[in-house]
């Protein structure tokens, strides 16, 4: 049996949005996740490195500039150019 959905938002989230939109964007939110298999997370999993790593853990390639991802703290998120990894770490 599939066990019901529960979804927390981090606080603040949903100030930007317009309270008549807010079901809507759960709805969403929860459609987008309803699939999602937490051994086998969609998309490419995102490895934590730490500030000022600038070669790949994974093969020692160097990583591209980094470019920055609010989710919902801000972070730096560096692509490999030699395997398909995705880095991150927060921002200092
Ligand atoms: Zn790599």
């Amino acid at each position: 049996m599939k066990k019901p959905l529960k979804i927390e938002l981090a606080p603040g989230v949903m100030d930007a949005v317009p309270e008549e939109d807010r079901e809507e964007l759960m709805a969403a939110i929860k459609e987008a996740f309803a699939d999602f298999d937490p051994a086998d997370p969609p998309g490419v999993p995102i490895v934590w490195i730490e500030s000022g790593v600038t070669e790949c853990p994974r093969c020692g390639a160097l990583l591209n500039e980094p470019h920055a991802v609010s989710m919902p703290d801000k972070h730096l998120v560096y692509d490999c150019t030699g395997c398909d990894g995705v880095f991150a770490h927060p921002v200092q």
